[in-house]
């Protein structure tokens, strides 16, 4: 069967620029459209996970020479990306979609809002992809006695410089890692600093010592904010960093779509096809992945449905599965459905994958991010000094620490070995491209040299390994681990 798209890629962007999330703007609350400020992007902002997890696996992310890089540099892949493919044609800044509604038997008719122009148009479509980003409406707990509290409040969401922190007695709400990030910016600025978390939130709390804690608020009073067990204390400042909720205001109801808070966008398949109208498609709900990789494989995944290449299973059957994925989740006590995780990320894109007949995304990616998460559990503070090369489809080198624990800038060390002939014949061993970017060394070439330096010199002071399986609970809780054999 041949199959022919006529039409046209229209994308509506509500922003003056592209880029989401990582586009910073000092303003929050509402914008000149009167519109909510999209980005939480803050001043000083560094990735959360390697470069090497954020590109498209199509296109890498090779900016920066470390693995972790500023939001800034992020911002600039995805323009770099958009004019490598010659994307920006296809999309309409400024334009912010009002309504999504069933239109024919199978269309779509979406009414948008030309900012600039101040007047609202509508257009039909064949599909629709829904791609406004999860990270933008503020999930706020309510405790009695909130709105009596004379100091500040705010949320995560609404935080851009550390200077607000001059001086206040700040309560941070949360454990993740925009509630570890703030609280190190706070720790510079703040008379006090305390933080407030609930059981079930991942461990990184340990890592701030000097910071008080306390478990889950109970209430307010003007003053002070009383804690679970009794204790209290005074704050001027509480911020709450309690994540996000998922939120399409732009959604008819006739769309079928129901969103229960920040735990349940439904019906879907597979987190993402519309099962009551399976031509529109959700991109990105999903928590805890790589949102790009992810992202990259949940669209492969649709347009082979939306081309006609595949065949939808029968809207029973979608139903079935979507009740037996929350199933299996609420029975495991979770019930935020779409949060996946290292233990369900690799069986969700390998599902996918081979539901649609395409291509996986690579193990070493998923051993990487498998490895991140567990680096982020041990030392949260320090993940950001561990550097990554993917070597092949399977293979990986991991750098630990180096910079952090030794002093030693790993980048310059990667410069003085590119003068070194032996290099070349060194890195021949590797099935791969040798890939350089301004004259820089990577990884992929030092691998065989640093571990070959390493060997006689720098044995006892620095961790080096070239994985092609994940590594053991062992190498990661010592810091002189012997290097392993390179595969
Ligand atoms: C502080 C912070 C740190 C993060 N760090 C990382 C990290 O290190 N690594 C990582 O992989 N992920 C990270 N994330 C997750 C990040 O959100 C995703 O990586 C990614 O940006 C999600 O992309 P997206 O396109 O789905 O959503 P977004 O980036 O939110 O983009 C959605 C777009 O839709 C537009 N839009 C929304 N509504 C409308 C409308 N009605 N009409 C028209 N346009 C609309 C918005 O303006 C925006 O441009 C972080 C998130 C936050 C908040």
């Amino acid at each position: 069967m041949k199959v022919c798209v006529i039409g046209a890629v229209v994308v509506f962007e509500k922003c003056d620029e592209i880029g989401g999330t990582w586009v910073y703007r000092e303003e929050t609350g509402m914008d000149k459209y009167g519109l909510g400020v999209h980005t939480s992007t803050y001043q000083g902002l560094q990735t959360n996970l390697p470069k090497e997890l954020m590109g498209f696996p199509d296109f890498p992310i090779t900016i920066g020479e470390k693995s972790f890089i500023t939001a800034e540099q992020v911002q600039n892949f995805h323009h770099i990306y958009a004019d490598y493919f010659d994307l920006k044609k296809h999309i309409k800044l400024l334009h912010c979609v009002l309504v999504v509604e069933p239109y024919a038997e199978k269309q779509w008719k979406i009414t948008t809002k030309d900012l600039v122009n101040n007047n609202n148009f509508t257009t039909t479509f064949d599909f629709v992809f829904v791609c406004n980003g999860i990270n933008h409406s503020p999930h706020i707990p309510i405790y009695c006695g909130q709105d009596k509290f004379l100091g500040k409040q705010f949320h995560s969401h609404e935080y851009r410089k550390k200077d607000i922190f001059r001086n206040e007695r700040v309560l941070i709400v949360g454990a993740g890692a925009s509630a570890v990030d703030l609280i190190n910016y706070a720790k510079e600025m703040a008379a006090f600093i305390a933080q407030s978390y609930h059981g079930g939130t991942i461990n990184f709390f340990t890592l701030h010592n000097s910071v008080k804690r306390y478990p889950e608020i109970d209430h307010f009073t003007s003053e002070e904010v009383i804690f679970s067990d009794g204790s209290k204390e005074n704050f001027s400042m509480v911020v709450y960093c309690t994540g996000y909720r998922y939120n399409f205001p732009f959604l008819s109801a006739a769309c079928g779509i129901t969103t229960k808070r920040n735990e349940l966008v439904s019906p879907l398949w597979q987190h993402c096809i519309n099962i009551h109208r399976p031509t529109m498609a959700f991109i990105g709900l999903c928590h805890f992945v790589m949102a790009s990789q992810i992202m990259d494989i949940q669209n492969r995944f649709v347009l082979k449905f939306f081309t006609g290449h595949n065949s939808l299973p029968s809207r029973e059957e979608m139903l079935r599965s979507e009740a037996y994925e929350i199933a299996r989740r609420i029975k495991r006590g979770i019930r935020k459905i779409h949060y996946l995780g290292v233990s369900y990320l690799d069986q969700y894109q390998k599902d996918l994958a081979r539901l649609a007949d395409i291509k996986p995304l690579s193990p070493a990616v998923i051993r990487i991010f498998r490895l991140m998460q567990k680096i982020a559990e041990n030392d949260f503070l320090n993940m950001r000094n561990n550097n990554f090369m993917i070597l092949n489809n399977f293979k990986y080198v991991w750098v630990r620490n180096w910079a952090l624990k030794f002093g030693v800038d790993l980048w310059e060390f990667g410069r003085q070995f590119t003068k070194m002939d032996i290099i070349r014949g060194r890195y021949k061993e590797y099935d791969v491209d040798v890939v350089r970017k301004d004259g820089i060394l990577l990884l992929r070439e030092m691998a065989a040299e640093v571990k070959n330096f390493m060997d006689f010199k720098m044995n006892a002071v620095m961790s080096f390994f070239i994985y092609d399986d994940f590594p053991t609970a062992g190498a990661l809780s010592s810091c002189d681990v012997a290097p392993r054999e390179a595969q």
